[in-house]
This record gives structure tokens, sequence and C-alpha cells, in this order.
């Protein structure tokens, strides 16, 4: 759609370009409501009935720009079903769970999960431009659940100063970018004052779901903390706008690397064509490919959850046939708390007496022969299907 496709919408027909994208006016004029979602799109019995439910929804909001990009007449169109409730939220799993990665107890103080030894994840804010219908952390976000008060990220800014091994800080939510530049600067600012973090992370959904959100005075707060990188959450090649191409480049040319995380999800992308298309727009715009999840088991996504091989088979189609800056990592992010775990095709088809046999991409057979084949068993351990647990 053009940037200015948004005016064969009734409701906003009449609204400024220059108000249009701006964050502020997306921001005020979010749609939460049935009757502003009506004005939109013609809603299904099944979004109708779950938009209006009364008690236990997970939030609704949706920033005009997004909204824009919505099919009216498409119930399946990727982007409004990231976005629009259905009665299947309602329908849950027994594999369902309310924090599926075991944040809340991986938690030293509130809104800092320190899982891996060198790096944490800094959660700051509760709030996100878009609310995403298989948010992993619904269970705060949306809410005023209080993880991100000031007081406690003073706290886990105390956190970090005196664990020297923390060398890399994630900062999420929510979604960061919802903060004022001030106060991300601000936080930024604590942030690189200690000595031994090396660089700050931040992930955010915003350059794709309200990219006006990325503007010249927050580029400048972002170039005056370098080095900072950027996951930024895309999930659909159709989300790769002007106004996407345009925030990206932005922050790109601010000195910002940029890598893509995305969700895989049942009739979003779960095909190999949609998944080659969305990594390769990302190249296009300077985004690397970074995750792709496995959808997490959190209460009311079932909908969307695929089979785990469904993501193996992804890459399986993508490793070899294209660049290899556009391959993702496929991981599960163990239910449990045991962090990221990476799944690939098994290119191995046997190992003897230092003799490889492997396949490539297209399904032909190499052997490699290794000059010291002498009886080392952790290598060949490695290199094995089945690797031994540590219990
Ligand atoms: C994802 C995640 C990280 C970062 O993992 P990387 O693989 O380094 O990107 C750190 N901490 C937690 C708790 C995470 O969930
Ligand atoms: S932007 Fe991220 S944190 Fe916010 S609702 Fe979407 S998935 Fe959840």
């Amino acid at each position: 759609m053009s940037v200015e496709g948004y005016r064969r919408i009734p409701v906003w027909k009449d609204v400024p370009l220059e108000e249009w994208e701006t964050y502020g006016w997306q921001m005020r004029n979010r749609i939460t409501t049935v009757e502003q979602l009506r004005e939109v799109i013609r809603l299904t019995p099944s979004e109708e009935a779950a938009v209006t439910r009364k008690g236990g929804r997970f939030i609704m909001g949706i920033p005009p720009y997004w909204a824009a990009l919505m099919d009216a007449d498409d119930p399946t169109c990727p982007i409004r079903r990231q976005a629009v409730p259905t009665q299947d939220e309602y329908h849950l799993s027994p594999n369902d769970m309310i924090d599926p990665l075991a944040e809340d107890s991986h938690m030293p103080v509130p809104g800092l999960v320190h899982r891996y030894p060198d790096r944490v994840l800094l959660l700051v804010v509760e709030i996100c431009s878009m609310y995403c219908r298989f948010c992993t952390r619904s269970r705060v976000v949306g809410t005023s659940a209080g993880f991100s008060r000031g007081a406690n990220i003073d706290a886990a800014l105390d956190y970090i100063r005196a664990h020297r091994k923390i060398r890399d800080v994630l900062i999420s939510g929510g979604d960061p970018l919802t903060l004022s530049d001030e106060r991300l600067d601000e936080i930024l600012a604590k942030l690189k004052a200690i000595p031994h973090v090396e660089f700050v992370r931040i992930g955010t959904r915003n350059p794709v779901t309200l990219p006006y959100r990325i503007t010249e005075s927050l580029c400048q707060v972002l170039r005056k903390h370098k080095p900072i990188w950027m996951s930024v959450h895309f999930n659909h090649p159709r989300e790769v706008t002007p106004a996407v191409k345009r925030a990206c480049g932005m922050l790109v040319d601010s000195g910002v690397p940029l890598g893509s995380q995305t969700v895989l999800m049942k009739g979003i992308n779960d095909r190999p064509a949609i998944m080659k298309k969305l990594v390769h727009e990302l190249l296009k715009i300077r985004v690397r490919p970074y995750y792709i999840y496995q959808c997490d088991p959190v209460k009311g996504t079932a909908h969307f959850r695929t089979q785990v091989s469904t993501g193996v088979q992804i890459i399986e189609k993508i490793r070899g046939h294209t660049t290899g800056y556009a391959v993702p990592t496929f991981v599960v992010d163990a239910p449990g708390g045991g962090g990221k775990i990476p799944l690939m095709p098994n290119y191995v088809v046997s190992y003897k007496e230092g003799t490889l046999v492997l396949r490539n991409y297209a399904g032909k057979l190499y052997t490699y022969k290794e000059e010291s084949p002498a009886g080392d068993r952790a290598g060949a351990a490695v290199l094995e299907p089945s690797y031994a647990l540590v219990d």
C-alpha cells in the first residue's frame, strides 16, 4: 500500500499526512473498541465475539498505521490475524502456560531475567504500540503489573553493577521504544556508565508496527550511546512497507545494526515460500535475519502453534538455497526456562573412523576425511545424532 493508502478508509480520509505520520497521533487514535474496529474491517462472528467478550481477554490495541495494512474482507490476512482477537484465544490447550519461559522465577530483581551467565534481559516497560495476539509476555504486557517502575529499574541497574560477568544487556518489555526519548536516554546512559557492560541491545517491534516512532531525535539518542544493536520483530513479508524501510534505513544509518526475530505461526508464516520472501525483503532493508522462534506455549495461542518440524523444514528450504546472510537460526525457547535451543536439519549422514559422510542442501552426498581419526570421543559425540544428556 502507498504511504497515503490509508485515505481509502473513511474514518481517516481527512487526516493530514503530516499528522498520520506521527507517533503521537497514531497512539492517540489506536483501535481499542469493537466500534472502531468495525470502521476498518468487516468483522467475522468469531472476531466480533472475542473483541466484545468481557474479562480475561489479552488487551487489544491497533495503531491506525497497522489497521490500514489489514485486509478488510479477508479474515485470514496475516496482518489482521496478528492484531485482531478471535474466539480461538479461548480454546485452551493442556500445554498452555501462563509464563512458558519461567521468566518470573528467574528474576533476581523484578524486571530483570538472568538466565545466561554473561547477559541479562531487562524488562523496562509493559506497553506496546500494537498488542500481538501471540505475545509470550501477555501475562504482564498491557497490564499494570508494574515490573518497570522507576525503583525497579534502579534495583536492576544495581544488580547489573554488582555482577561483573554481565557484558551484554538486552532491553525489552513490552516495547522499549514506547518510552520517551528522554527516558531511553537516561536508561542507556546509566547502563553505558557500568564499565563491564560492553554493549546494549534493544528488542522492539515498533519499527514494524508503528514505524513513525523512528525519528531523527530517537536516532540521536541511539548514536550517543553506541554500540547499540537492535532486534526487530518481523513476521511477514507484507510488514515490509515503504515506511518500515525508511525507519530501518534511519536506524542503520545511525550505526545501529539490525537483526530480526520472527515467531513461527500457523496460517501466518509457516510456509517456506513466505519465510524466504520475508528474509529476502529483510536483507534489502539491511536487517539480518537472526531468530525464528517456535511459538511458545503461552495461554490462548494453541491455534497459532505449528509442529516443531515445520521450523526445521523451513530452514532446510532456505539454507544453501539462498544467501547465507538470509538464514536465521530456528530455536525452541525451552519451556521452564532452559533458554533458546537451536534446531537444524541433520546434514551428517554418518561418521566413522575419521570419515564423514555429509549431505548438501540439494541432497547430494559428499565425503570428508579427517587427518587424524584418532579416538577423540568428545569430538565424535558432537557429530553423532544423539547427544549425551547432562543430568
Ligand atoms: C533471548 C534471551 C537472551 C538473549 O539471547 P541471545 O541468544 O544472546 O540473543 C538473554 N536472556 C534471556 C532471558 C533471553 O530470553
Ligand atoms: S510487540 Fe512484543 S511484547 Fe509487545 S505484544 Fe507484540 S510480541 Fe508482545
